[in-house]
């Protein structure tokens, strides 16, 4: 596996766990209400600006990052960052993770709770 690409193989069966798992959490989204057409029109920079301001104040982030990370979504604002800055995110998810001598080439529970505890600290990984 390539470190540095979003495509790690995750199994069919976490991808499937983790889009049913998206209404639960979405329930408490600060962006719960909010039209979703401002997550991803990423050339308007004032909807931008609305949309980053709904994610800071998300008390669901983490769990939102985690999902576009395990759905390789390529698209729109997730998290509070783009797709860009998920890519990002991920190679130092992937990086951390070897450092600790946690396997990364293949889908493994180990390496999955290490990326939902790293995208809780997101804010740091984004540096
Ligand atoms: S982090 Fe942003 S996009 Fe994700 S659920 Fe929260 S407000 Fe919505």
């Amino acid at each position: 596996m390539r470190p540095d690409r979003l495509d790690y193989p995750v199994s069919s069966d976490r991808e499937v766990a983790v889009m049913r798992q998206i209404p639960r959490w979405r329930e408490n989204a600060a962006c719960k209400d909010a039209d979703m057409n401002l997550f991803f029109d990423s050339e308007d920079a004032n909807l931008r600006k609305t949309a980053l301001a709904f994610c800071a104040k998300c008390s669901v982030q983490p769990q939102c990052l985690y999902t576009a990370l395990v759905l390789r979504e390529n698209h729109g604002l997730w998290g509070g960052f783009s797709p860009r800055r998920r890519r990002t995110i991920f190679r130092r998810i992937i990086r951390i993770a070897q450092s600790k001598g946690i396997d990364t080439s293949n889908y493994n529970q180990r390496f999955d709770n290490h990326m939902f505890t790293m995208c809780q600290y997101q804010n740091a990984l984004d540096i």
